[in-house]
């Protein structure tokens, strides 16, 4: 997909305004994505329908270019849609304070629940009692009850027989008594929906009277995503949602369906199998990675921040008249040193991925050994650089402590970048200006 977002970039690269049709064809790139990304249909639809409104007719920022500002538009909204604000798991009522996790078989209702325990034991000091009423699969209690003793969690005694209401009923009792401040119930999934599991569900929550109940689901879901949540919160009515496995292949596409069919905020990412792998929801790490592409919204706002547009004016009237000096040179570096380095503006520019990965090797402290050198040279030579005869240069090369080589190839780059910004004449903005239409 990147790829094709960067095709759609280009094709927008140097037009002025985001016109209907340019937004347009970006919205038939960014649907296309958001299906590959298992996104529910209806909620693909009504998501772009957002997207054109505000796109059409909104202004460029100088420093990028028409492409990027639709991208980024394009991800404002995903993240307005996941929900911007994070909500954390809700302990606000009287103790024992009882979170109920459901879901179907192998979502991670076992793992996260203990992940839970452990962060609410961690994070809040809060005493945690974990149940297991999964009577279905013969190890499920045993398999809560060892997650319990790794990570210090008090498990639910296992007894033999109960029914998982009784359970439930008993775990409650238990929180009371043992003056627990949180009891979270694991639930037996199935492997699909049907109504004895929702019956089962119903039941449960009549008897425990959860404060939360988290519906746990894998980020592969694919389009079932929709109708899962779906069930689940008419029938017995989610508070939130765990998204596990983020640590997969999965696009998250699971996270907006189910987000945007129940409205029901995504509180917690399993990202592993370990009882750590647990992470608040970051609305703009899943964006980028439905989009399927590097993150180049930071590089639109950063862009945006960090260039200084006066600057940028004085440097194109100065590469109008044919004049670009060292100082100029040491400000381009510095810019290009803000903007997080080669690797940094690489990594944020889709389809750069593996590029990325070659410049492993790079070293980002040569921006500060380049600007040392501009630093170790008097103003006239700055101005001239011609004025540095081999004397000078070993000077330099002294003064900013670097050998004469460095030097040499630091005149040999400015003399390149001056031909070349001679060479783009009008166009405004030096190397930055050539990377918003990257
Ligand atoms: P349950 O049937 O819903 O209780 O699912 P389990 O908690 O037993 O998890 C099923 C499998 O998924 C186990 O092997 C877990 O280790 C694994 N698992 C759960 N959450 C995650 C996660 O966030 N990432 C990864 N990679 N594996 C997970
Ligand atoms: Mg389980």
């Amino acid at each position: 997909l990147s790829e094709r977002l960067s095709g759609i970039l280009d094709k927008l690269t140097r037009r002025g305004a985001l016109s209907e049709a340019d937004v347009g064809e970006a919205m038939r790139e960014v649907r296309r994505a958001l299906i590959e990304a298992d996104v529910a249909l209806d909620v693909v639809r009504s998501f772009t329908d957002k997207v054109r409104n505000r796109a059409v007719g909104h202004e460029v920022l100088r420093s990028v270019t028409p492409g990027q500002q639709v991208i980024k538009i394009v991800h404002d909204q995903l993240v307005e849609m996941l929900g911007s604000t994070a909500r954390p798991i809700d302990l606000e009522a009287p103790a024992p304070v009882c979170i109920m996790m459901v879901g179907l078989q192998g979502s991670g209702k076992t793992t996260t629940t203990a992940k839970i325990g452990k962060r609410l034991g961690d994070r809040h000091k809060a005493k945690t009692l974990l149940a297991s009423l999964d009577t279905r699969r013969p190890a499920a209690q045993e398999q809560l009850r060892v997650l319990g003793e790794q990570n210090s969690i008090d498990t639910l005694p296992i007894v033999v027989g109960q029914t998982p209401t009784q359970i439930a009923e008993r775990a409650m009792t238990a929180g009371r008594l043992g003056g627990y401040d949180v009891v979270i119930l694991d639930t037996a999934g199935r492997t699909h929906i049907d109504e004895p599991l929702m019956l089962e569900m119903a039941e449960i929550k009549k008897i425990s009277k959860p404060h939360e109940i988290l519906l746990v689901a894998d980020a592969l879901t694919g389009q079932d995503a929709v109708n899962l949540a779906k069930s689940f919160d008419q029938r017995v009515g989610i508070t939130g949602i765990v998204l596990t496995r983020m640590d997969g292949d999965g696009r998250g596409g699971a996270a907006l369906s189910m987000r945007a069919v129940t409205g029901k905020p995504i509180k917690l990412v399993g990202t592993g199998e370990k009882a750590d792998a647990l992470e608040d929801f970051d609305p703009a790490r899943i964006a980028g990675r439905i989009l399927g592409m590097g993150d180049i919204v930071a590089l639109v706002e950063r862009a945006a921040q960090d260039f200084d547009a006066k600057k940028a004016a004085d440097m194109a009237a100065k590469m109008k008249k044919g004049q670009f000096d060292l100082d100029d040179l040491a400000d381009q570096l510095r810019q290009m040193k803000k903007l997080g380095g080669m690797k940094g503006i690489m990594g944020m520019l889709p389809g750069m991925g593996k590029m990325k990965g070659q410049l492993d090797g790079f070293d980002e402290k040569v921006f500060d050994r380049q600007i040392a050198i501009v630093q170790s040279m008097t103003p006239k030579e700055r101005r001239k650089p011609e004025l540095l005869a081999a004397s000078r240069k070993r000077r330099v090369a002294t003064g900013s402590g670097t050998r004469v080589e460095d030097v040499n190839k630091l005149l040999k780059m400015h003399r390149q970048m001056a031909d070349m910004m001679k060479a783009m004449g009008k166009k405004k903005g030096g190397l930055l200006g050539g990377l918003g239409s990257m």
